[in-house]
């Protein structure tokens, strides 16, 4: 019986050994790369090789027979290399031009699409949702996948000013999304506390300290210890959810969308920017959330008529100015979208690098 592999339990895999040959004999010495179509690029290296990449999206959540459909197109049509990207989109890479366009059609007799680079709408990133955290206030990727069903014809085409991504988030304050647009939970009212189950499964101290704003104290209830919440100052963040699920925020009703636009962490031309509230209230409509998808259909549209070449979303909207971006999406501007927050100014970040 040959002897298990130790796990590794910290890192990830050294990439070096996924890289095509091709990849790898001319790695940093690249000369130019071009785009010969949506979904393919084209490197050449210095030495004259080439390497062709087909992008391919998929339906974000993968099961493990459409991984070894997608595996397979690649032992047989793309030497059998394979990256996955950040957003769930797979690359297959090739070192020969006569093989592309076989690949692209067994992906699309496949029932995949081909699309997602320079000037498209990527694929939606989302964070991590029911499948790996206990805190979600709505299903990220299933709101990934039916507004991704709505723009599959801008991921196809690259018809936008530049690049567009959008993300998605199920909480508000962990690993959320940062982007040209953005879709992140909103929950609205404060924690609803079972107080029978506190004192069993929450360390008290530690929900404590987690608020930021110092709403929540340790009360006696029926005779138990629990907690209590002072809801003048609660602000709806959901950080007391996390270290203790009595403290349930998450509502059918209560827990809304909210979207956020102009987040960009490049410092291409400009400074990274944050994103900035611009709907709030939206409801969380499963299982195709028709009202979001309206008004990222809305902004995308007014940024494809309004926006000059190369644009970003953040610089469109630098240009014309907020009030000029309100009218244009047709969104209302309420004193919703104002931080008044009193402890405001100990937060006001000059740069995506810091983060208190
Ligand atoms: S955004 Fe929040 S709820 Fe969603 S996966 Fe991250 S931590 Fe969990
Ligand atoms: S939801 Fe946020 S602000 Fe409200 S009590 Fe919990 S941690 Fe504090």
């Amino acid at each position: 019986m040959p002897e298990m592999r130790e796990p590794i339990e910290s890192g990830c895999p050294d990439p070096w050994q996924y890289m095509h040959p091709v990849m790898r004999k001319n790695f940093g010495m690249w000369k130019y790369h071009e785009h010969p179509r949506v979904g393919v690029l084209r490197h050449v290296a210095y030495s004259g090789d080439e390497v062709w990449t087909v992008k391919v999206g998929t339906q974000r959540i993968l099961d493990v027979f459409t991984l070894r459909k997608l595996c397979d197109i690649g032992d047989r049509y793309a030497d059998g290399f394979v990256h996955f990207t950040l957003r769930s989109n797979l690359e297959y890479v090739v070192d020969d031009a006569a093989k592309v366009e076989p690949l692209i059609k067994a992906v699309e007799d496949a029932g995949f699409i081909v699309g997602g680079t320079q000037n498209s709408v990527t694929m939606i990133s989302h964070t991590q949702g029911w499948l790996h955290c206990d805190i979600p206030g709505t299903d990220a990727s299933g709101v990934v996948k039916s507004m991704m069903d709505e723009l599959i014809d801008e991921f196809k085409t690259a018809t936008m000013p530049n690049r567009v991504h959008i993300t998605t988030s199920c909480c508000q304050i962990n690993c959320g999304g940062q982007g040209d647009i953005a879709i992140n939970v909103q929950h609205t009212k404060p924690p609803k506390i079972n107080h029978d189950l506190v004192a069993n499964v929450c360390e008290r101290p530690s929900v404590v300290a987690r608020c930021p704003v110092a709403a929540i104290r340790p009360a006696m209830v029926n005779g138990k210890p629990s907690l209590e919440v002072d809801e003048r100052k609660c602000i709806c963040c959901g950080a007391c959810f996390p270290p203790c699920p009595p403290m349930q925020i998450n509502d059918a009703e209560h827990s809304k969308l909210a979207i956020w636009v102009g987040g960009n962490h490049s410092n291409a031309r400009g400074k990274p920017t944050f994103q900035k509230l611009v709907a709030a209230g939206i409801p969380n409509n499963p299982p195709r959330w028709p009202e979001a998808t309206a008004i990222v259909k809305r902004i995308l549209n007014a940024y494809k008529e309004g926006a000059r070449d190369w644009e970003r979303v953040n610089e469109w909207i630098e240009r014309i100015g907020w009030p000029r971006f309100f009218e244009e999406v047709e969104l209302p501007f309420t004193k919703y979208h104002i931080d008044t927050w009193r402890g405001a100014r100990a937060s006001f970040n000059a740069s995506n690098y810091i983060r208190f």
